[in-house]
């Protein structure tokens, strides 16, 4: 999380007017400082009254210019002073970086969600970027800390998401990232329904993006009409993540998750039957309080059953502060571990078994990187394959650049990878 401060000069509105700026931060998930020194955010709120007030204002932006030597990042400068002066202010002094009108409340929410947020999220490798559509989530599953920390669910409008996907498509993004807590859930805070399939089909609809891949999505929000229309948006990949974390209808209604097992079945059945290439991606978590041998089994029959593209499996870790944490009947450590290692030994299998299935197809794409092995040249990822969660594909021979979308047919595979050559040119829009 940025630090951010604020210095307010001047009378009383202004100082309203500070304290509306306060809570714009506040709301984008900057932390307060009083401390400027540690800020990496630092918005002067400036008096253009009379002389004095205005000679005051310009020696505190002067000052505080020194800090950007040090931890802070982005100066920006608003009030009064800003709305008299403000052309002559840019020639003189251009250290600052952003002169934002008087009371311009809505020109820093936009800054904060698109601009500096890109800068801040942009650590990823240039070709894919994470959009995040929201923040928090009002689901309190019972072993989940995160709406504690993070709140209610928030949504970004969708005005602001696609200016903030025009910036990163700006930037050379090719496969645009959606995710949050809970995408199903996108848009209900604002609108009272999910906003997902109306936000996905705008962001298509810029046709900037060769590629677009959801994460998260949580199973009880996503209804199959949602599915049927995600079928129809050309650039949004058939890859669906979906964390289940159970399938027992005990641990389900325990662990709050608002869905059946029956329920879980229907919708995965009609994703593959509405989109049989989709790679469903999913996690579990053994050793939920309360769970048995016989509910354990249950689960580990429905991943041999099911057969899942991608899973992945985590113990259960009782937090403080949730529900769970004082529920009667913790299992033992090490029955969950064992428990997450067997079914992490069965899903080995069946993905060895799935990707020896990709032998001899041609799969679109998108090189990440050169090789560091010397036996590849180099390394990228197809529709199955979200970039550090699931598996590489290690090209043998072609000629790509980072960030090229390719043809490839597939040669080998291993595991969780797979092993292929270059056999058309770069396929990017
Ligand atoms: S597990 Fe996910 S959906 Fe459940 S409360 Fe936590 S963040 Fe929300």
């Amino acid at each position: 999380m940025r630090n951010f401060s604020i210095i307010s000069l001047g009378c009383p509105k202004n100082l309203t007017d500070s304290e509306n700026f306060f809570s714009i931060f506040k709301q984008a998930g900057y932390n307060f400082t009083d401390n400027v020194n540690i800020a990496e955010i630092l918005l002067i709120n400036t008096c253009g009254f009379i002389r004095d007030a205005q000679e005051e204002s310009i020696n505190t932006i002067l000052e505080h210019i020194l800090l950007k030597n040090n931890k802070l990042k982005k100066l920006i400068v608003t009030g009064c002073l800003v709305k008299r002066f403000q052309e002559e202010l840019k020639q003189e002094i251009p250290e600052v970086d952003l002169w934002l009108d008087l009371k311009d409340f809505d020109g820093l929410q936009k800054l904060l969600n698109t601009h500096f947020k890109i800068e801040r999220e942009i650590l990823t490798l240039p070709h894919y970027a994470y959009l995040r559509v929201s923040d928090g989530c009002n689901n309190r599953c019972s072993y989940c800390a995160i709406p504690d920390i993070r709140g209610e669910l928030h949504s970004i409008s969708i005005e602001n998401l696609l200016e903030e996907a025009k910036i990163l498509a700006l930037k050379g993004v090719k496969e645009l990232i959606v995710n949050a807590q809970d995408t199903s859930n996108y848009g209900k805070d604002l609108h009272g329904k999910s906003m997902l399939v109306e936000l996905l089909t705008k962001l298509d609809n810029l046709k900037l993006f060769k590629w677009i891949r959801l994460l998260y999505l949580h199973p009880a929000h996503l209804t199959k009409e949602m599915v049927f229309e995600f079928s129809k948006i050309k650039s949004l990949l058939p890859y669906f993540d979906i964390p289940l974390q159970h399938i027992n209808d005990n641990i389900l209604k325990n662990m709050n998750r608002k869905i059946t097992k029956q329920e879980t079945l229907s919708l995965l059945n009609f994703i593959r039957e509405t989109i049989p290439q989709a790679a469903i991606r999913t996690t579990f978590i053994t050793g939920f309080p309360g769970e048995t041998k016989k509910d354990y089994i249950e689960l580990k029959n429905f991943i041999q059953e099911f057969r899942f593209t991608r899973l992945g499996v985590f113990s259960y870790s009782q937090e403080k502060g949730t529900p769970a944490y004082n529920f009667n009947n913790q299992v033992n450590k090490q029955t969950a571990q064992n428990r997450k290692d067997r079914l992490m030994a069965i899903q080995q299998k069946i993905s060895e078994e799935i990707m020896s299935s990709f032998i001899d197809q041609e799969l679109e794409v998108i090189i990440d990187r050169k090789a560091n092995e010397e036996s590849f040249l180099y390394e990228g990822r197809s529709y199955l394959d979200a970039p550090e969660i699931d598996g590489t594909i290690f090209i043998t021979h072609g000629n790509a650049k980072p960030g090229d979308i390719v043809t490839v047919q597939i040669t080998d595979s291993w595991e969780y990878d797979l092993v292929g050559k270059i056999i058309n040119n770069v396929t990017n829009t």
